[in-house]
């Protein structure tokens, strides 16, 4: 391994970071899983973290990595909730943090290009400086970058007007895993073949790394209208979103949530109801009054009563902050959300089926949803739930119950199992369910046609080559 550390060296110089620390603050994500193991003294260090500045040294990173059969973990900002990142002692983590900043940006044609590793609120800032948005507002907007919006599909809170990371993103470069570069053609659509692109929307550092990533911008909104309204109850708030959505109206903002999760975010605000939604109307002037005109009168037709708009207010004050899983572990409490999809008419049994299965896992003191991302034929359920198991050694057991709790209901509904925070590990299991095994078969051979000795982020998305 000398000969890799040498080699590395004097590509990347001061771009490889061997120190303890260094490698221990890069060795995973966000995923809860790996807290509470890493609490239990299991956390393995990668070889060394590689941090190549642009596209040409990442190449020639892979390059010497893939010649010396070493397995390769992307790793953007780290944010990740669902173990795409956990290194092993026989890996390299390749670290986006040196391709950083804005590399163009054309207001006439509303495009503008960044390296991967650009923090998401600092390429936001960026654009808005020119009057522009990317409108991609992940509530971790702050502590991830682009290229990882780009592996995981990302999405923000705006998304119901302005889309998901693959509604924004115009093109992108990308290192395969035998070094070479891919660049997607600059053009506003194409009808060349299949979208290759989304080998790299959702390849979550298993197809290749990113190293470049170009939004199609809008010019930022004015300020909008804002607007909140009580319902009896969950389902009576999902017919009233289904109603707004289906004439074409398109809040970027709509989340409405279940009875506690209501009283945990409003209950200063909540004079009656078991569920609150929330609207945000912005767009083209003068569409924000007629949009929030038109939801008014569905919600009232559904029950809703409108609530004072100082409720959404309070949203939008905290709706970045979330206590850290280290904190509510001090706490003996684990924790973790489950975003899933389907179609309005099974919303309900959804609703119903996962807050059931969750709660019936020993431990369990909370399973709360809410929905936050509408589709003209369906929305999401972002669930959270929360557990105080008896013995510190159950934990993650009670973990892993829980999320199988989750995905069998979910599955059963006939949900899609994963909405936008990405497979990793914890949902590798239930690809098959997801893709068909036909399309997990589709999947494998594309892997191996393009990473035959599987280096790139092995155990991550497909199951095979578990570490
Ligand atoms: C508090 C909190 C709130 C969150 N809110 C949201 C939300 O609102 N919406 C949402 O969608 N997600 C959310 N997430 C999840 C997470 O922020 C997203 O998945 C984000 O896109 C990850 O970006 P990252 O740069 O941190 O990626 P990382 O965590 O570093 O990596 C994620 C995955 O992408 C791969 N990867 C990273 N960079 C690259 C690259 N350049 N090329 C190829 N592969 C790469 C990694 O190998 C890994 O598999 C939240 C997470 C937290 C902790």
């Amino acid at each position: 391994m000398s000969d890799l550390i040498e080699q590395l060296e004097g590509v990347l110089d001061t771009g490889l970071i061997r120190g303890d620390a260094e490698r221990a603050a890069r060795a995973r994500d966000t995923w809860m899983r790996s807290e509470m193991r890493r609490e239990e003294g299991h956390l393995e260090l990668p070889l060394a973290v590689a941090a190549p500045a642009d596209t040409q040294q990442m190449s020639q990173v892979v390059e010497i990595c893939r010649a010396h059969g070493v397995k390769m973990i992307a790793r953007g900002g780290g944010s990740g909730v669902v173990g795409g990142v956990l290194a092993s002692a026989d890996s390299v983590v390749i670290s986006t943090e040196r391709m950083t900043g804005m590399r163009s940006l054309d207001s006439h044609n509303l495009l503008a290009t960044f390296g991967a590793g650009t923090n998401g609120y600092e390429a936001e800032m960026l654009v808005q400086a020119e009057g522009l948005t990317i409108g991609n507002w992940p509530q971790s907007i702050e502590l991830s970058t682009v290229g990882g919006w780009v592996a995981t599909r990302a999405s923000g809170q705006y998304s119901t007007a302005y889309g998901n990371t693959e509604d924004v993103v115009h093109s992108l470069k990308a290192v395969l895993p035998d070094g070479s570069i891919y660049r997607s053609r600059a053009t506003p659509r194409a009808s060349a073949g299949p979208d290759l692109r989304q080998l790299f929307l959702g390849g979550e550092g298993t197809m290749g790394i990113v190293t470049e990533v170009t939004f199609s911008l809008r010019p930022l909104p004015e300020p909008g209208v804002r607007q909140a309204f009580h319902f009896d109850d969950f389902e009576a708030g999902l017919e009233a979103i289904r109603e707004v959505i289906r004439p074409g109206w398109r809040p970027p903002v709509v989340r409405l949530y279940d009875g506690r999760e209501s009283w945990r975010h409003f209950r200063d605000q909540l004079p009656k109801g078991n569920a609150m939604l929330i609207f945000l109307h912005e767009g083209p002037p003068g569409l924000a009054p007629l949009q929030a005109a038109a939801a008014e009168k569905v919600c009232v037709s559904h029950g809703g009563v409108a609530a004072a708009a100082d409720v959404v207010d309070a949203w939008f004050d905290s709706r970045n902050s979330v206590p850290s899983w280290e904190e509510l572990l001090s706490q003996g409490v684990l924790a973790d959300t489950i975003e899933v999809a389907t179609d309005w008419t099974r919303l309900p049994a959804l609703y119903k089926a996962v807050t059931e299965a969750i709660s019936a896992v020993p431990g369990v003191i909370a399973a709360t949803a809410h929905t936050s991302h509408s589709y003209r034929s369906g929305a999401n359920l972002y669930f959270t739930f929360a557990a105080m198991p008896a013995e510190r050694g159950d934990f993650v057991s009670t973990y892993d119950q829980c999320w199988r709790a989750a995905m069998e209901a979910a599955a059963e509904v006939g949900a899609g199992l994963a909405h936008h925070h990405g497979v990793g590990r914890v949902r590798r299991d239930w690809m098959a369910v997801e893709l068909g095994e036909t399309g997990l078969d589709m999947l494998r051979s594309i892997k191996r046609a393009l990473d035959p000795n599987g280096l790139m982020n092995p155990g991550v998305l497909i199951g095979d080559d578990t570490p």
